[in-house]
């Protein structure tokens, strides 16, 4: 019983999951499309911490 999800879409992973490090963390999703949505959603929630300010 360790079946792993997509960090973004929720479905199951196999051996295609794609590693991504996100904020220091390191999920897994299902296709490179995913790890995109997922980069672009944390890249969006930094920036709106920092005041929209890039680093
Ligand atoms: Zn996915």
């Amino acid at each position: 019983m360790n079946e792993k999800t997509c960090a973004a879409c929720d479905c199951p992973l196999d051996d295609t999951a794609i590693e991504v490090r996100v904020g220091g963390q390191t999920v897994e999703v299902c296709c490179e499309e995913c790890a995109v949505k997922l980069r672009q959603a944390h890249a969006s929630a930094t920036a709106s911490l920092h005041g929209g300010a890039a680093a």
